[in-house]
């Protein structure tokens, strides 16, 4: 869709997500990803431990959800598997430290967020629509310096359509009336879309493979794919 096409004269509130939207997420998971392939070199080689990791991840997300705390449990699983139960106690150590050390990161926002923020502000409600664990974006929030700028935080189990629905009544405002702003087209965009909202989606250099979608399930429409997040001001009328 070109930018002209893109009017989206109805919003009231826009939705941010949070990870790889508002502050930097992902290469987190792929640095702790890549020290854990080497604590477990002797066991099996790397696209290995991936695939085993990403299968424990997805048997176990109906019982643990998104976030880090979920993230370490899949990784001790899969260390447990791939070395046939020789892991030792030390190196499981070495991965609960690596989780830990992951959660304490200090977030760094992406160029441009505050900016945005503060322009957006003006005219519309700002919320942030995040999936994840509550403890871990609570404090990512807190520590961002950009919770001011958001009239409501919603920390989603998931992003499909019944959640957007729930979060729409919350709002209480029609899907006509949402533009949701992420980078993923699988959680962000689709959903919003198909209950007849919009979204801006910004692409993030990395994305989990959970979260990339067939091109045949783009939704036609109603959303626009922009580089970055400056210009959302301009794309909402709101200059750059
Ligand atoms: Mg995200």
């Amino acid at each position: 869709m070109r930018v002209n096409e893109f009017q989206p004269h109805t919003i009231k509130v826009i939705g941010f997500d949070a990870d790889d939207t508002l502050w930097v997420n992902e290469p987190y998971y792929r640095e702790t990803e890549e020290k854990f392939c080497s604590l477990l070199a002797e066991y099996a080689g790397a696209g290995e431990i991936n695939r085993r990791l990403y299968e424990v991840e997805m048997n176990n997300m109906e019982l643990y959800g998104y976030g880090t705390k979920a993230f370490m449990l899949s990784l001790i699983e899969t260390a447990i598997q791939v070395s046939d139960g020789r892991i030792t106690p030390a190196a499981i150590s070495e991965i609960i430290q690596m989780g830990k050390a992951q959660i304490a990161l200090k977030n760094s926002l992406l160029p441009g967020v505050t900016d945005v923020l503060d322009r957006l502000s003006e005219r519309y409600r700002l919320i942030v629509a995040t999936k994840g664990d509550l403890l871990d974006q609570e404090r990512k929030l807190k520590n961002s310096g950009i919770s001011g700028y958001f009239h409501h935080i919603e920390i989603m189990t998931d992003k499909r359509e019944d959640n957007y629905r729930k979060l729409l009544g919350h709002l209480d405002i029609n899907a006509g009336e949402f533009l949701m702003v992420g980078n993923s087209l699988r959680s962000d965009v689709i959903p919003v879309v198909n209950l007849g909202g919009y979204a801006i989606h910004i692409p993030f250099h990395i994305t989990w493979q959970h979260e990339t979608v067939d091109e045949g399930e783009l939704p036609e429409g109603r959303y626009i794919s922009v580089d970055s997040i400056h210009e959302v001001s301009a794309l909402m009328g709101l200059g750059q």
